[in-house]
């Protein structure tokens, strides 16, 4: 394990629009060994702390977040944009730069007797990260662990997780 995981992900310049740096870990996960070990690494974390499904968001939460899950040998939940789960949902509104989003779970998917690790790529604002936290924990879960692949620490989402009590890792920043 002496990848250096960061060097697999490039940046975009002004994608998806001017003057954003947009991180691609498309670059990461199509190098078998940096996704192999990007997914075991954060898998590594969270051995024996008795996570009962990982929970990733779309889409590519879902990449990352189904390897942790096989790796613990825990269930997946999706937590999908609006309108994509075929079953009875609970929703999260949440700010964007303009406009409002909303993320959807399957109501009966988790339940207080599960705790959940939450699994995304990029943790930026934490805004996505705490709509998904807040719909988890509303079922009753335990939801207290998200990992991200990246963090990108100058905008201050990592933090704001730790102010809702939520232990944040992440394998670069
Ligand atoms: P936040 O809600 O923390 O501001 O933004 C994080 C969400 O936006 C994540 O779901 C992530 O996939 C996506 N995101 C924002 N910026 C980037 C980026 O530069 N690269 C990637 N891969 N995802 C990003």
């Amino acid at each position: 394990m002496s990848l250096d995981l960061k060097s697999l992900v490039r940046t975009i310049p002004d994608y998806p629009k001017k003057g954003i740096l947009f991180r691609d870990i498309t670059t990461l996960i199509e190098h078998p060994e940096g996704f192999k070990e990007s997914v075991e690494r954060i898998a590594a974390l969270y051995r024996g702390q008795g996570i009962t499904h990982v929970a990733g968001i779309e889409a590519r939460g879902f990449i990352f977040g189904a390897g942790v899950a096989i790796a613990l040998g825990a269930g997946f939940v999706p937590v999908r944009k609006k309108g994509k789960l075929p079953g009875e949902t609970i929703g999260q509104n949440y700010a964007l730069e303009y406009g409002v989003d909303t993320i959807e779970i399957h109501a009966d998917v988790v339940d207080s007797r599960h705790k959940v690790l939450l699994v995304d790529d990029l943790i930026a604002t934490g805004g996505t990260a705490i709509a998904a936290i807040g719909l988890l924990r509303r079922t009753g879960a335990t939801c207290d662990d998200a990992a991200f692949v990246i963090d990108l620490p100058d905008i201050g989402g990592a933090a704001k997780l730790g102010a809702e009590s939520v232990k944040v890792t992440a394998l670069m920043a």
